[in-house]
């Protein structure tokens, strides 16, 4: 029998702009916690940065210095296979979700000492990894490029999960536990006071919230917020990345060097990445880019030089300065962007984060 407060929980009305990654995680925790959500996309589900993500779950390759962000990154990894487990029993969907490490490899002394002394700083914030002789990193790699291979760190921790899947499963997971999906609605400005926010979506309509959460990705500052300072700016960091169709189980593990990285999904999709531009929303896939991919590919798996890709696409990574997650000004905005290149790592993490600050919040 439901308490009264999970009555007065179903009772709250919770708006989240932007279907991607982060508003859908949170859209579903919050359901789950008995919350009425409506989900605004201006566009269609998933289908920006969440779409064009690589999906490393990689503290190991990603996070060395700021010990909040590392500490939240360890976390979200942590919470990364009940979060899968729940998605698929929700949804009914698979999801390619791999527990295999990462593999970071270093040509010449100069690189290596620097992969080293990256291991040790990364150690400090609760990230362990291996270092590996570069024998052992040719026997057990065997396609990777030998000429002056001076060793390799192995991050066991490290994961992958395709986030076209995620999204996929979440969509599902999302509606079947009675959240509102309101494709094609853009959200133009927010009237934010201390006990709900109104909405206006594009197109005149006008809707009132308890609580509003701004999960808009790059575009998050474009959302106006009247009543309120304005939120810190969020801005797009362009990457391209490559497909290549290989053979299965070709690559099991993720393999970094430098800024380039390889990563196999179960569909056999070989994935290089990526670019770090800052060009605005410039859409275009740059042939310029393309290739400078195609090189760093073909350096690290000398196959992949003779092989074209088959799939370019691009994407735009949500930065700001800092992450922005939680609520504004003790209003009834919560801001949730500038995950940047850990989005899908944070996912859950963030989530979990949101629904329980907001549950505090309005009970
Ligand atoms: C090339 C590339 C590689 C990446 N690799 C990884 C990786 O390996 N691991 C990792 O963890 N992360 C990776 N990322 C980053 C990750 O993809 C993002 O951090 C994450 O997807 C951000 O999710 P989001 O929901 O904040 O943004 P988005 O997925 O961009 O979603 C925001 C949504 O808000 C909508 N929207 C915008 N304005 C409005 C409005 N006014 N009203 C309504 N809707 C609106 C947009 O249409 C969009 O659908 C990568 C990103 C790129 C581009």
């Amino acid at each position: 029998m439901a308490g009264s407060r999970d009555i007065q929980e179903k009772q709250k009305n919770i708006g989240v702009i932007g279907g991607g990654i982060i508003g859908a995680s949170a859209a579903f925790r919050l359901a789950q916690r008995g919350f009425r959500v409506t989900v605004f996309e201006r566009g269609g589900w998933g289908a920006e940065a969440s779409w064009a993500g690589a999906g490393m779950l990689a503290p190991g390759g990603e996070m060395d210095g700021d010990p909040a962000l590392a500490a939240l990154a360890i976390k979200s990894r942590q919470l990364y296979p009940q979060f899968v487990k729940d998605l698929i029993e929700a949804s009914g969907r698979s999801i390619d979700f791999q527990e295999n490490g990462a593999l970071d490899v270093a040509y010449g002394d100069a690189e290596w000492k620097a992969l080293q002394a990256r291991a040790d700083r990364q150690r400090v914030l609760g990230i362990c990894s291996k270092a590996m002789a570069a024998d052992k990193v040719k026997a057990f790699w065997p396609f990777l490029r030998t000429e002056n291979l001076a060793g390799g760190i192995f991050y066991p921790d490290d994961a992958l999960v395709d986030p076209r899947e995620v999204m996929a499963a979440l969509r599902i997971a999302c509606e079947r536990a009675g959240v509102a999906i309101e494709l094609q609605s853009e959200i133009e400005t927010v009237i934010a006071g201390e006990t709900g926010a109104s909405m206006q979506v594009a197109g005149g309509r006008e809707v009132h919230m308890d609580a509003v959460i701004v999960a808009a990705g790059a575009w998050s500052s474009a959302v106006e917020l009247h009543g309120v300072a304005p939120q810190p700016a969020a801005f797009p960091v362009k990457g391209h990345l490559l497909g290549y169709r290989m053979p299965d189980k070709y690559c099991q593990t993720i393999v970094r060097c430098g800024q380039s990285y390889l990563l196999q999904r179960a569909n056999g999709l070989l994935i290089v990445g990526a670019s770090v531009e800052r060009a605005g929303f410039e859409r275009a896939v740059r042939p310029a880019v393309v290739l400078q991919l195609e090189k760093a590919a073909g350096f690290l798996l000398p196959h992949l030089a003779e092989t074209t890709p088959t799939e370019v696409w691009a994407g735009f990574r949500p930065g700001s300065d800092a992450l922005q997650l939680g609520r504004w000004q003790g209003s009834a905005v919560y801001l949730a962007y500038g995950h940047y290149r850990n989005g899908i790592l944070l996912a859950p993490v963030t989530a979990e984060r949101l629904s329980t600050e907001i549950a505090s919040d309005l009970l």
